[in-house]
């Protein structure tokens, strides 16, 4: 298998000097997946995750029994604090890991829409992730709103220059996603927070497919308020909680949608009133999912000990060999590289476009590359600095090419 002037010796080459090489011993590779391409929807699991885990059930759980909560009470903050401190550029008390990213968002979407009553539209893009289209059309019907769609943009995600002729004196929120989950388009922050504060609206992100893979910084670059998964490129496992960011200056503002007793300024008075806790907390609503938050833990410290900037060289590294070999190897057979083709644009993950992708996709997988097919004509792949190798990489695209052979006519 393989391409006219291309040899594999390159990626283990590429390996061989990867500072990041190492990480992938701390997680589960074994098993007979050839190349997992899809860790930007299930990362990996952490060896310590499950060693984690189990100390929790058996031990903290199993004999601590409620005692425990003593630790685990103000887990869901601690991590976000770490999170925030390492991932996001998030000063601590901003951020709390709590809920699914969907209720975050919703949560984050109702209290920024609040913030400016007399304002009557919620913006965000026609092709972003359903889950914020659906929010921010729950949001809107509930509070008698209205959604100004902004079209998709040819250069794959949202630019200052797409969102603008959308924003006026009645926007009073813009919801966007960092990366977009198709495109890999990595969103310019900084110049869409400012673009967005200067029409007086509350910028709210969705940084599901940024965190973990690029640099973030939240409070440096003035976003309002953000949300997020966990179980990309955190690795904190199926399901896990994702974590919620509302930007110091607004705490006395925000008034989060679904006020519970974790949230509380004292979570034991049981008092007749809700009175807000101190920071972010004030963003949580129930009892935390405890093993989930532990998990999050630990995806958050490996990322912190590999960095995020020599997380984002490698990512960088991975995506420009998948564009060099979808050059060589798929073009020629009409697949289009439908990701931004500058690096400083792009996230950790690619897309190619070809009209038979989700048979491609299928056959891929049959042979133990593991991609993500998106409709209509998207095979997704998806690159995660931690735990993705080049070689592996490199086999995958091999396997693609091989499928892309079978199912040409
Ligand atoms: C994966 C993803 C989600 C997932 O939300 P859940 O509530 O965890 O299902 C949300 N938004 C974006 C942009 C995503 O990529």
């Amino acid at each position: 298998m393989g391409g006219a002037g291309a040899d594999i010796a390159e990626a283990y080459e590429l390996d061989s000097k990867d500072e990041l090489a190492p990480f992938r011993d701390r997680f589960v590779t074994d098993g007979d997946v050839v190349a997992y391409l899809d860790g930007n929807s299930l990362g990996r699991l952490p060896r310590s995750t499950a060693r984690r885990l189990n100390h929790l059930v058996e031990q903290e759980w199993g004999r601590g029994l409620i005692r425990s909560w003593q630790t685990w009470t103000d887990l869901p903050v601690q991590v976000g604090d770490h999170l925030g401190g390492t991932v996001l550029g998030a000063a601590p008390g901003q951020t709390v890991i709590a809920d699914s990213t969907t209720v975050n968002l919703f949560k984050v979407v109702d209290a920024a829409a609040g913030m400016r009553p007399q304002r009557r539209e919620l913006v965000i893009d026609q092709p972003n992730f359903p889950t914020d289209r659906y929010v921010v059309e729950a949001v809107a019907a509930a509070r008698g709103m209205e959604v100004r769609w902004v079209p998709p943009d040819p250069a794959g995600g949202v630019t200052p220059g797409s969102l603008a002729p959308h924003l006026g004196p009645a926007t009073a929120a813009v919801v966007l996603s960092h990366v977009d989950y198709r495109t890999g388009y990595l969103a310019d922050m900084a110049a869409l927070n400012s673009l967005i504060s200067d029409h007086g609206a509350l910028a709210v992100w969705d940084l599901s497919h940024s965190a973990g893979s690029v640099p973030i910084r939240l409070d440096d670059d003035g976003a309002d308020f953000a949300v997020g998964c966990t179980y990309k490129y955190l690795n904190a496992g199926p399901g896990a909680p994702a974590f919620l960011y509302a930007a110091r200056r607004h705490h006395a503002d925000a008034r989060q949608p679904i006020p519970g007793w974790f949230g509380a300024d004292d979570i034991f008075a049981m008092g007749p009133h809700y009175q807000p806790g101190e920071g972010g907390r004030r963003m949580l609503s129930g009892t935390p999912a405890v093993m989930g938050v532990a998990a999050v833990a630990e995806g958050v410290a490996l990322v912190a000990e590999a960095g995020i900037d020599r997380i984002r060289a490698k990512g960088i590294a991975l995506t420009e060999l998948a564009r060099r070999l979808a050059r060589q190897w798929l073009e020629p057979l009409g697949w289009r590289f439908a990701s931004p083709t500058d690096p400083a644009r792009r996230g950790s993950h690619v897309v190619l476009a070809g009209e038979r992708a989700q048979a491609v996709a299928a056959r891929m997988i049959a042979a133990g590359a593991i991609p993500d097919f998106r409709r209509p004509d998207l095979v997704r792949i998806g690159l995660s600095p931690l735990t993705t190798s080049f070689v592996e990489l490199w086999k995958g695209m091999e396997i693609m090419l091989q499928a892309a052979r079978e199912t040409a006519s």
